[in-house]
C-alpha cells in the first residue's frame, strides 16, 4: 500500500491495482470562508496550497472515496475533476443520492466493493447538538486481500464504535483525522488524548491528518509529533507532511470478518450541511 498524503485529508491510496483518491479539496488558498464559524481569529480556507506533487499523484487514479460531503472533503474544483474524468465514486447511503444529484457516477462503498472486505463505522463528528448538526458520517475499513487492511477512520471524535473497530477488526494502517478541529462549539475532531488512546489500543500504525491547511484544525505536526515521542508512540504514528508518500507493506494476517452495519439515513443535518458544503 502506498498512501500519498496530498492535503488536509485528501490524498491517494495504492491498493493493488486501485488507485483511489480520497476526499478531493483542490480549491486554491483562500478560496472558501473560514470554518470558525463562531470563534474568533479565522482565516480564508484552505490556508496553504496543494502540495508541488499533487499532479503526479492524481495520474492513473481509478475512483474516488468520499468519507462524507463536507467542504474540507470535496470542494467544488475537487467535484470538478471528478466529473471531468467520469470516474466513479464510492461513498455510503447518507452521500449517494446528494452527488448523483452532482452528476457523479456513485456506488455503494459495501462489503465486496473494489474486490476488498469492507466494513463501514458510523461515527460521531462533535458531541451533542454540534454532532447532530454535523450530520451522519461514517469511516472505512478496507481490506484488500493482497494488501495491509486499512483503516479511514473519517471526521470522528472518539467514540466506543471506533475502538471496538480498531480492537474487532486490528487494521494494519489507521488515518485518523488530528486537527481538532473546532469552531466555536466544542471540539468536531480527535482531541490529541484521544489520539494516544487510538494509537495505544492500535496493533498497527497510525497516520493523521487534518494538519495545518484549514483554519479551524489549530493543532500542528510540530505539537502532535512531540505528544507522540513523549508517549513512546513516535515508531506507530506518522504524521506525514503534505505531499508525502508512505509505502506500508506489513500485514499481521488478521482478518476478521467485517460487521454488516446498518447504514444511517440522511436527515434534515444532510441537508444542512449540505447547504453549508455549497458545492
Ligand atoms: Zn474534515
Amino acid at each position: 500500500m502506498i498512501l500519498h498524503h496530498l492535503r488536509n485529508a485528501s490524498a491517494v491510496v495504492q491498493l493493488a491495482e486501485h488507485r483511489l483518491l480520497v476526499d478531493p479539496m483542490f480549491s486554491e488558498p483562500g478560496s472558501m470562508p473560514s470554518f470558525r464559524f463562531l470563534a474568533r481569529g479565522g482565516q480564508r480556507n484552505p490556508i496553504v496550497p496543494l502540495p508541488d506533487a499533487t499532479e503526479a499523484a492524481l495520474e492513473g487514479v481509478t475512483g474516488v472515496i468520499i468519507t462524507h460531503e463536507h467542504p474540507d472533503h470535496l470542494d467544488r474544483p475537487g467535484l470538478a475533476w471528478i466529473r471531468d474524468r467520469g470516474l466513479p465514486v464510492w461513498t455510503n447511503a447518507v452521500d449517494a443520492a446528494n452527488l448523483r444529484r452532482k452528476g457523479l457516477e456513485v456506488r455503494e462503498l459495501v462489503d465486496g466493493a473494489l474486490g476488498m472486505r469492507i466494513e463501514t463505522v458510523t461515527n460521531r463528528h462533535g458531541r451533542g447538538l454540534v454532532g447532530w448538526l454535523m450530520g451522519p458520517v461514517a469511516g472505512y475499513y478496507l481490506a484488500h486481500p493482497d494488501e495491509p487492511s486499512l483503516y479511514l477512520v473519517g471526521d470522528a471524535v472518539l467514540t466506543d464504535a471506533v475502538l471496538d473497530a480498531i480492537d474487532r477488526l486490528q487494521p494494519d494502517v489507521i488515518v485518523a483525522p488530528a486537527g481538532t478541529a473546532n469552531f466555536g462549539l466544542g471540539d468536531i475532531l480527535f482531541s490529541v488524548d484521544e489520539l494516544v488512546t487510538v494509537a495505544r489500543r492500535a496493533k498497527g500504525v497510525l497516520l493523521l491528518n487534518h494538519l495545518e491547511a484549514v483554519d479551524h484544525c489549530r493543532t500542528t505536526r510540530l505539537q502532535l509529533r512531540a505528544r507522540m515521542a513523549a508517549e513512546g508512540l513516535a515508531d506507530r504514528v506518522f504524521v506525514p507532511e503534505d505531499g508525502e508518500a508512505l509505502r506500508f507493506d506489513e500485514r499481521t494476517g488478521t482478518r476478521p470478518e467485517p460487521r454488516l452495519t446498518a447504514t444511517p439515513r440522511p436527515g434534515l443535518q444532510k441537508w444542512l450541511t449540505a447547504k453549508i458544503a455549497g458545492t
